[in-house]
């Protein structure tokens, strides 16, 4: 007969004893259902459960087959799944970067991506495209050092790619993470032009706190001029027309996050708070750097995490990733064309690894746009043996409900043995009962 699925997550409404939220991590899917209905299920009293609650729990993978093993049919389904149709490029076309925060784990140089190799770079992933017929998206990422500093790159690369993207019928989606300082209305409407659609600026906290940590090369703060740029860009005809998702990320650690709800009650001050996606990122070591030796615990952060939720819930916003999405392919590096380019022309498996020292190396570099013409016949970084590698040995991760929302995390992360799980694996429960609170204001 049935079980209860082994990815399905329960929480109590804290207002209702008897109704429960049941969220399975197989579909992504959440269910208000009675909280008897588990007891029907535990005791295998088919009969007391109604017909649309059985169909219900049944659509959403919530409710098995008694002998399904559903580990191993999740490793099944994703592998005939395999086909990716979203080729996912990040270019970092300058190793330039005007800020020197502790945390980044990048040496920066004065070196923009010469028009040769941006050429270059252009014929390879045109390349992948033709000889890859399941790609109908490319989604550019422009990543740093700081990707405005070589905005013509962006401009030239838009250009030739947006005109080879509509000759072959592929949709071209593009986003930006900048720090900032060179978002003037005039650059910002370059970029909406260049079809960027998503742009991500950090803020760590009002201006004293982000100037002690956002400084720039020669020691002065970049508060005030970030800050000015993003009023004026959120307040500009330019915003009201091309509507771009702007997502304010705060670096968190232990000697920023209990200013987190004073940068939220600036932002609304400044009228800017419903015009951002305000994001929480914990800060984490990068190439070794130790950055994280003053961070949060996972546990530590996701128990702020909330608090944080619920406040920007209280003020009107509600956040888009409340719950996880179902996913097999965790990042980047589970899809072998998915490649990072950096001003060089080097061709990195994942977006850390470029201008980071520890990763200048054979086993992380997978060639030059340069030389190496064909990606077909291209060395394949040690990272991207992750999934293999995965699937071969019995982990923490084989026996975790959020396997399917999560695949072990990040895996440079866990290759190294660090604990990369995320967030919600520590408060999921109350993230569950925020999404039903949010949805039933909607
Ligand atoms: S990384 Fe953590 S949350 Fe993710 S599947 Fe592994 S054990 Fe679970
Ligand atoms: S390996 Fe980790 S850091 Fe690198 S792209 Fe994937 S998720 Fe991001």
């Amino acid at each position: 007969m049935f079980k209860l699925s082994k990815y399905a997550v329960i929480a109590a409404l804290p207002t209702n004893a008897a109704q429960s939220l049941c969220f399975s991590t197989k579909t992504g899917e959440m269910l208000l259902i009675p909280t008897k209905v588990f007891d029907f299920i535990k005791n295998k009293e088919w009969n007391n459960l109604k017909f649309n609650e059985l169909l219900e729990l049944a659509r959403t993978e919530l409710l098995v087959c008694e002998d399904e093993d559903e580990t191993n049919f999740i490793f099944k389904f994703d592998e005939m799944s395999q086909n990716n149709s979203i080729l996912l490029s990040t270019i970092q076309p300058t190793a330039n970067c005007q800020l020197d925060c502790h945390y980044c784990g990048q040496v920066h140089s004065n070196v923009i991506m010469s028009d040769e190799i941006l050429q270059k770079m252009l014929g390879r992933i045109k390349h992948i495209i033709l000889t890859n017929p399941n790609y109908k998206t490319v989604c550019i990422t422009w990543y740093g050092g700081e990707p405005l500093m070589a905005l013509d790159c962006i401009c030239k690369f838009y250009e030739d790619m947006f005109k080879f993207c509509e000759e072959n019928s592929i949709n071209y989606i593009s986003d930006i993470i900048t720090n900032g300082l060179l978002l003037t209305l005039e650059n910002f409407e370059i970029l909406m032009k260049c079809k960027i659609t998503s742009i991500q600026i950090t803020i760590d906290g009002p201006k004293e706190t982000h100037d002690k940590r956002r400084i720039t090369k020669n020691g002065k703060g970049s508060f005030d001029m970030i800050f000015n740029n993003l009023c004026k860009v959120v307040h500009s005809e330019i915003y009201s027309l091309y509507k771009p998702k702007i997502i304010l990320r705060i670096n968190i650690d232990s000697t920023n996050y209990e200013e987190v709800p004073i940068l939220i009650d600036f932002l609304k001050k400044n009228n800017i708070f419903n015009k951002v996606n305000v994001f929480f990122a914990p800060i984490i070591e990068w190439g070794d750097n130790e950055a994280d030796k003053v961070s949060l615990t996972t546990k530590e952060f996701a128990e702020k995490e909330i608090e944080w939720l619920i406040l920007l819930y209280q003020n009107g916003q509600i956040h888009k990733e409340l719950l996880p999405i179902r996913k097999s392919l965790n990042c980047m590096v589970n899809d072998k064309y998915a490649e990072d380019y950096d001003s060089f022309g080097n061709i990195f498996p994942c977006y850390e690894f470029a201008y980071t020292p520890i990763y200048q190396n054979d086993d992380c570099i997978e060639g030059n746009v340069e030389n190496d013409t064909k990606p077909e016949d291209k060395k394949i970084a040690k990272i991207r043996n992750f999934k293999n590698e995965f699937l071969a040995t019995k982990n923490k991760c084989t026996k975790c409900k959020f396997l399917p929302v999560c695949y072990g995390s990040c895996p440079k992360k866990w290759r190294k043995g660090a604990d990369g799980c995320p967030t919600f694996k520590y408060n999921i429960q109350d993230r569950m009962i925020l999404q039903y609170i949010s949805q039933k204001t909607i």
